[in-house]
């Protein structure tokens, strides 16, 4: 089978398309033929070598995909050759034509959504949901600002928040990326590249400020998001590339928090809950991810640099 393989960490040059085994499925693991695999900024951190979680090398990357099970191991009761499934983390790595998983990692994909939406669900929404389920139990008289609206999560926040009835403030820097998030739901949008922007948000919370925040780019935004939080507000840093100050009287006088998490770190019981939500989600159609780009599983290394560019405008795609 084709499979991408880095064998050293670097740039975006070091994702090699090669040919090896296909891989068997042991006991208690599936073989998935991927039709479709999800590209998330993370990726792009792990084949660095910076990000905390280093795999050893070769190794093929990816923990979202979706397509058809091909063939399963002993015990396994789940799924069955042909079943339409996504994929949360992999054992062999989502870039490749086939992908070992094991049963807990595959999940049932329904009709609804097409194998290149499936490529988008775990990452994305995975996180958008926990945020806002879990980490801001957020309810539905409150109102959220999605910090960065216009990609994979933003995307994915927008339509569970708007499913759960909060009214939805979004940003994002192109005019496509304002366009998206107001289709899939956001009531106002803002260009996060223009000044005086943050004051446009406050004005539209009526000078009360928001109570969530789901944040992108924390190294940019965190000491913003504080100001325009109501009382009793919550940031929720999703993303983050560095390091800022900020001022914890903030939070102080209006009784504010920061939480954080990575997805990694989520429980048994928080996983199935969340994977419970978004199968109902997809099947109900109030989760809809948006592909933006498809590219051919050759182009991987294209697919990491654009996925770092401003313009995000939904979820990059490759398909093997
Ligand atoms: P993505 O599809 O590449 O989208 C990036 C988003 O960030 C876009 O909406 C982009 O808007 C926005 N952005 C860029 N500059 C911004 C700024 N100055 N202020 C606010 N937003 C800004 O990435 P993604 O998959 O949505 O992931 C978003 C971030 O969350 C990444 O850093 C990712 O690594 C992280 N993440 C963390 C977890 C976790 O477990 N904690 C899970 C998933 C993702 P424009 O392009 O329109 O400017």
């Amino acid at each position: 089978m084709k499979a991408i393989l880095v064998h050293e960490f670097g740039g975006p040059e070091v994702l090699r398309l090669e040919e090896i085994p296909t891989p068997k499925p042991a006991a208690g693991q599936v073989l998935v033929r991927v039709h479709a695999v999800g590209v998330n900024p993370y990726d792009t951190y792990m084949r660095n070598g910076t990000y905390a979680v280093k795999p050893p090398l070769p190794y093929t990357p990816g923990s979202d995909g979706a397509g058809t099970v091909e063939a399963v191991g002993t015990g396994i009761s789940k799924v069955k050759p042909g079943d339409r499934v996504y994929m949360a983390k992999t054992v062999t790595g989502a870039y490749a034509e086939y992908a070992i998983a094991l049963e807990s990692q595959v999940h049932r994909l329904p009709e609804k959504a097409s194998f290149s939406q499936g490529a988008g669900v775990w990452v994305p929404y995975g996180t958008a949901y926990h945020a806002l389920y879990h980490s801001a139990q957020a309810h539905a008289s409150e109102t959220v600002l999605i910090h960065g609206a216009s990609g994979g999560v933003g995307l994915a926040g927008v339509q569970i928040s708007r499913a759960l009835g909060l009214t939805v403030l979004g940003t994002a820097s192109s005019q496509k990326g304002l366009d998206l998030a107001t289709r899939e739901g956001a009531h106002l949008v803002f260009d996060h590249s223009k000044p005086g922007y943050l004051d446009e948000i406050m004005k539209a919370s009526g000078g009360r400020g928001v109570d969530i925040v789901l944040e992108m780019l924390a190294n940019v935004n965190l000491a913003n998001d504080l100001k325009l939080l109501a009382t009793n507000g919550r940031v929720i840093v999703i993303g983050n590339r560095g390091e800022i100050t900020i001022n914890p009287r903030e939070l102080m006088g209006r009784r504010a928090s920061i939480r954080a998490f990575t997805l990694w770190a989520l429980t048994a019981a928080e996983e199935a809950d969340v994977h419970a939500g978004l199968i109902a989600g997809l099947e109900n159609g109030t989760f809809r991810p948006v592909v933006g780009k498809e590219l051919p599983l050759a182009e991987a290394a294209r697919a990491h640099k654009e996925i770092l560019e401003p313009g995000a405008a939904g979820k990059i795609v490759l398909i093997p």
